[in-house]
């Protein structure tokens, strides 16, 4: 295709945020282009990505709504309880070890037969999406093809592709990532700060089950995670400082191998490597508006926050199902959908959310990332009451579930 193709939208980023739009708004009746620099089919490899998702029930039911949990259902590993414990290294509920100031987050107490979420490899998640891009003739996918440009006028927006393509649309999605550059190109300004900390991924099979627990605990260096997956594996995510993180991923793979055993513990036994390791570099970022004329931000181009409490995507997809919404309900009364009129809307609804969520996850992390006495006592009290009062169990539970708030038609519950 050569000159300029019209869309009704035209998406830049076709990751797990950018690719999910692109099938919400395609169902809700709007042409699509999804851009992305990247090719396709890498991205959907193994290769590509090493991580997990803890995907939250709210964002199960937009996959289930949209068609694509049918194609993740075997590849999901239901996630029944989260043990939090302010310990180090072997404290564990199963080995009476664990210190008095642990959090045990039971999926049963919700009385409802619902896990607390799903634990899935980030490339089924992607693999699904494409599956679903790929036979949809309202969505054309320009891949591999970077945007090099971009223009916001009156009545439409334009994308410049870097083969000399131009995509023409009433709207521009933002899903090009934490550095996102449309975003500035947009003027919106966001507030940012590394953490000093890298994100450490790696998959492990394990001796023992896991029986669907998902562990957290706190190391003076930041959280680690021990995420269950299918095929008696676990996924790690290892928070460890940035200037030490480069000498744990050099070690020979038994190095690596003893190290996690003893960051472990007993409870799973024998733990094997189960695939290669993984390292990002953490840093918080969040926009100061996620709209401006003819665009909106959605994904991680909108807010990345860290890992601590496996919320990022699920807050995209939170985005996601907002947006499509309000672009609906824009259009069937007649008006403009790139209009800031429709766009406010979009706006109020997921600003004030995301930032608190991202705030939230980044205070937990400052007073979890350290061992100073005072405060590790007072996380410490906070815990131990938040362990005995049900009703704040159950807040954390819905919380961490992305199940609170207004949600929006494609996260309503199911009835
Ligand atoms: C260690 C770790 C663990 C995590 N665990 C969880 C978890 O358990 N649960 C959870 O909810 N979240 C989790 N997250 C967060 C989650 O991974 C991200 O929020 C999510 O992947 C962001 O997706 P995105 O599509 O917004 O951005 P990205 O994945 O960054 O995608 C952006 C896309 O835009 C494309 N692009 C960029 N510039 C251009 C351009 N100029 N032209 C064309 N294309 C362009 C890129 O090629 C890319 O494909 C985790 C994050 C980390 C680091």
């Amino acid at each position: 295709m050569n000159g300029t193709a019209d869309f009704d939208i035209v998406i830049v980023g076709g990751g797990l945020a950018g690719g999910l739009a692109a099938v919400a708004l395609s169902q809700a009746g709007f042409t699509c282009a999804l851009v992305d620099a990247a090719d396709p089919a890498v991205m959907r490899t193994a290769a590509f990505d090493g991580r997990t998702t803890a995907v939250s029930y709210a964002t199960a039911r937009v996959f289930r709504r949209l068609g694509l949990w049918d194609k993740i259902t075997d590849e999901a590993e239901p996630i029944r309880d989260i043990l939090v414990t302010d310990g180090r290294a072997r404290s564990r509920f199963d080995e009476g070890t664990v210190s008095s100031f642990a959090l045990h987050f039971d999926s049963r107490e919700l009385g409802e037969d619902t896990p607390l979420g799903w634990i899935v490899e980030n490339r089924f998640l992607r693999n699904a999406i494409f599956d679903a891009i790929d036979t949809d003739p309202a969505i054309s996918i320009f891949a591999p093809a970077k945007r090099s440009g971009a223009a916001f006028g009156e009545g439409a927006a334009t994308i410049d592709l870097d083969d000399g393509r131009r995509l023409c649309g009433a709207l521009i999605i933002a899903a090009d990532g934490r550095f996102s550059a449309l975003r500035a190109e947009a003027s919106i300004k966001t507030n940012d700060w590394r953490y000093k900390q890298t994100g450490i991924v790696a998959t492990v099979a394990h001796e023992r089950p896991h029986d669907g627990v998902a562990q957290e605990f706190f190391l003076p260096s930041g959280p680690f995670a021990i995420l269950p997956m299918t095929q008696n594996r676990s996924s790690l995510v290892w928070t460890e400082k940035e200037n030490a993180a480069p000498a744990y991923l050099a070690l020979s793979d038994d190095a690596f191998r003893r190290e996690i055993e003893n960051r472990f513990g007993p409870y799973l036994g024998a733990v094997t490597l189960a695939g290669p390791r993984w390292s990002y570099p953490l840093a918080f970022t969040l926009a100061q508006s996620f709209i401006a004329p003819r665009i909106a931000l959605i994904g991680d181009a909108a807010h990345a926050i860290h890992p601590i409490a496996g919320q990022g995507y699920n807050l995209g997809v939170k985005d996601i199902a907002a947006l499509t919404d309000v672009l609906r309900d824009g259009r069937d009364v007649g008006l403009d959908i790139g209009a800031m009129a429709v766009l406010q809307n979009y706006q109020r609804w997921r600003r004030f959310d995301s930032a608190s969520l991202a705030l939230g996850t980044d205070l937990l992390n400052r007073l979890f990332s350290n061992d100073f006495p005072p405060l590790r006592f007072a996380r410490d009290i906070g815990m131990g009451a938040v362990g005995k009062i049900a009703p704040l169990r159950k807040f954390f539970m819905r919380q961490a579930g992305a199940d609170l708030g207004a949600l929006p038609s494609l996260m309503a519950k199911e009835s």
